[in-house]
Order: structure tokens, then sequence, then C-alpha cells
């Protein structure tokens, strides 16, 4: 990188007062090790001497203030002396949020995905922000900062993407083993708090996203029962033998979907 100072021109604007937001500009990453830590740079007209100030939120963000004009090196040789205090902060904030959030999001969680079970690993680095990874029995969440509701955002977006592509692809290869059906149904995904699926008269199908978590049996047993219902309303005798005819052990796998549903939609 090369050397540049540390409060560009017009980056006052954006640090003006002490509450002010900071711009994207001023994100910047150090590092410790094998650490990337992130923080931000908030330009502090007030402070005069050629020192820098550094916090670590109780939340697990870096602030370092620096006085107008600093130059990258005196910003640099501070961080570098801090560095490891820094660190441990971090490592205090990360072990005091597995605590004091009970069942947020925070490594060591235990997931579902496709009927799988998976351990949360969270890592911070802002360079893979959003970014989620599955690997043997690991899901990792990359975020920039380690807050418990960043974490909860990108595995909540993550599922949704997952339950798009997966639900699509499992439609679209049950709906030509239903002689019924002729042409692909269109898909919608909705949280519902107590369904796993719905069809409507017209024949639009909508899924509880949250199905990803269940196994892939769950999901096709879903869209068969649903898809059944665009030629028996109702669970009648009708109904039944359609389903019995597309699934005959359809009632273990119900069974295996009621399992889970204390934890895939809790009350
Ligand atoms: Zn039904």
């Amino acid at each position: 990188m090369s050397p540049r100072p540390a409060a560009p021109k017009g980056a006052r604007t954006a640090a003006g007062g002490d509450d002010a937001p900071m711009s994207a500009a001023a994100l910047r990453t150090l590092r410790y090790g094998d650490e990337r830590i992130a923080f931000s740079l908030r330009v502090n007209p007030e402070r005069q001497a050629q020192r820098i100030a550094i916090h670590v939120e109780p939340d697990g963000r870096v602030v370092v203030d620096v006085p107008r004009g600093v130059s990258e090196a005196v910003l640099q040789a501070g961080l570098q002396r801090r560095a490891r205090w820094i660190s441990v902060q971090l490592a205090a904030v990360r072990r005091r949020l597995v605590h004091t959030l009970p069942g947020a999001r925070v490594s060591g969680a235990s997931l579902l995905y496709l009927g799988r079970r998976y351990v949360l690993e969270v890592v911070v680095d802002e360079s893979r922000d959003g970014s989620v990874h599955l690997s043997g029995g690991r899901i990792e969440v990359a975020v920039a900062h380690g807050e418990a509701a960043r974490v909860q955002a990108v595995l909540d977006a993550w599922y949704r993407a997952r339950a798009a592509v997966v639900m699509a692809a499992r439609l679209a290869a049950i709906v030509p083993t239903l002689p019924w059906v002729r042409t692909l149904p269109p898909l919608r995904l909705r949280v519902t708090k107590r369904r796993w699926g719905s069809c409507s008269p017209s024949g639009c199908l909508t899924l509880n996203p949250t199905l990803v978590k269940a196994s892939r049996e769950c999901i096709d047993y879903v869209l068969i029962h649903e898809l059944c219902h665009l030629q028996a309303r109702g669970h009648g005798p009708r109904f039944q033998r359609l389903l019995e005819a597309q699934m005959p052990d359809w009632r273990r796998i119900k069974e295996q979907l009621d399992g889970w549903v204390d934890e895939l939609m809790p009350p």
C-alpha cells in the first residue's frame, strides 16, 4: 500500500463530530499475526498532539481517533504498538458475546441445513464480509465485525438464497413425475409462523424458506403435498390416494419433519 495521509481532505465532513457516522473510506484493516482486524478511523479536529486513541467497543468494533493531518507513519506506529492489546480486547468481546447472548449466532452454535447438523464458525474478516462457506461439518460465516446481529443477518440471507436454489431444483425434478402438472408452477418463498407451504387456487406455490434446514425428503414431501392440492382441495380420500401413489412412505417423512418443528419454528 502506498503511503497516504490518514486524514485525506474531505474526511472531516464524514467524521465531523464524535457521533458522526464514519465514511466507508475510513474503514481500514490492521494485521496482527494471522488476524486481520477491521477498524474505523475517526478524525477528531480537537486532538492537537500527534497522538492516536484506540477504542474497542462492547460490540467488537474498533475505532481509532486521530488528530487532523496525522501522518501514516504515526498511525501505523501507534497501531503496531497496541495491536496485541486490541487482539486481547477483541478476544474478550467474543467470549463475552458467547455468554451474554444465549442462542445468538456465535461460534460453536448448532445449525441445520438439508437435515444435517453443522457447527457455526464465525470469522471476523472485513475483506470477506457477508460470505458463507460450507465445508465438512462447519458453516463458516465471515463478518466485518463480530456482532451477533450481523452474523444472524448473513446467515438468514444465505439460508434464503440456498432455499431458492434447492427448492426450485426439487420442484423442477418433481413436476415431470406428476401427470397432472403440465407446466412448472410459480414458486414463492415466504417465512410463515406455522406453515411449510401452501398452494393457491391459481396454482402458485408458496414455501417457507426455513424448510431448507430440513432434509431433501422433507422438502420433496411438502412440494408433492402442495402439488397434490392442484388435483384435490382438502385432505380427503382423493388427496390421500394421490399422495400415497407419489410418495408411499410420506408418513415416515412427515414424522421426521414434525420432529424438527420445535427447532425450526419456535413459538
Ligand atoms: Zn394440504
